[in-house]
């Protein structure tokens, strides 16, 4: 069965005896939107050991950075504002060492959440460390709504991969604070949100592999909304096309 990995997070257990423990995860909607999508998920644990990273890309044909806590400002030369919420310099460097090993084997990335920002700086773009202090961000963007509900439209452009499968207006759910400011070299914005801010990203250069990152929770949604789940098929199929 074709592979897809996805970046794991660490979590400390709260239970009493393994207290402090830390502990390797992906949240099962990952998992299933993949198994959903035709693929098996794999899951990559957080280390700085390029060797385990690569051997794990070995058997993949593709990756997924998944969501989770805010980036540290410090990695695109920002201090660090009130406003900025928990940070994982661990996972930090993890996924930035992910990304660049499967940048360059040409595999196809998808970034979901800190994914999308973190591919963003990762190739030289910074981010909005809390859009909550940007004034033209009148949306709600950490919805109160459950997890399943969709809850802001996005606008999509011609001629990108996310149109394909989601049309040129979808609603979407939304849990973030921090947005993309600076766009990196060799992406294009994608998708918008009806205050202007970036939700979708893609590469745009001739020497990327196809990279497609929302700012949403895809994952959650794939028994919900069709169009989700086809974004997984077709990142699926993506990968699937680019492997010899
Ligand atoms: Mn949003």
């Amino acid at each position: 069965m074709f592979r897809v990995g996805l970046s794991g997070a660490l979590i400390a257990d709260q239970d009493q005896h393994w207290e402090g423990s830390n502990r390797h995860y992906v949240n099962d909607a990952y998992i299933r939107s993949v198994y959903g999508a035709g693929a098996a998920p794999l899951i990559i644990p957080v280390t700085d050991d390029r060797d385990v990273i690569d051997s794990i890309l070995d058997v993949c044909g593709g990756i997924i950075l998944t969501g989770g806590v805010d980036i540290s400002p410090l990695v695109y030369g920002e201090e660090p504002i009130r406003g900025l919420g928990k940070l994982s310099p661990q996972r930090d460097e993890f996924e930035l060492l992910l990304f660049r090993r499967a940048l360059e084997r040409s595999y196809p990335i998808f970034g979901v959440c800190r994914g999308m920002q973190l591919v963003n700086v990762a190739l030289g773009g910074t981010l909005y460390q809390n859009i909550e202090d940007v004034p033209e961000f009148t949306i709600q963007h950490v919805q109160q709504a459950c997890r399943q509900a969709v809850t802001h439209h996005v606008d999509i452009e011609d001629d990108s991969y996310l149109i394909k499968a989601l049309g040129e207006t979808c609603l979407v759910n939304s849990w973030h604070h921090q947005a993309i400011k600076d766009l990196a070299p060799g992406l294009r914005v994608t998708a918008r949100s009806r205050d202007g801010l970036i939700e979708a990203v893609e590469s745009d250069s001739p020497g990327m592999p196809p990279i497609v990152c929302v700012q949403w929770h895809p994952e959650e949604l794939t028994s919900t909304v069709p169009g989700m789940a086809k974004l997984f098929k077709n990142f699926v199929a993506l990968c699937k096309d680019r492997t010899p």
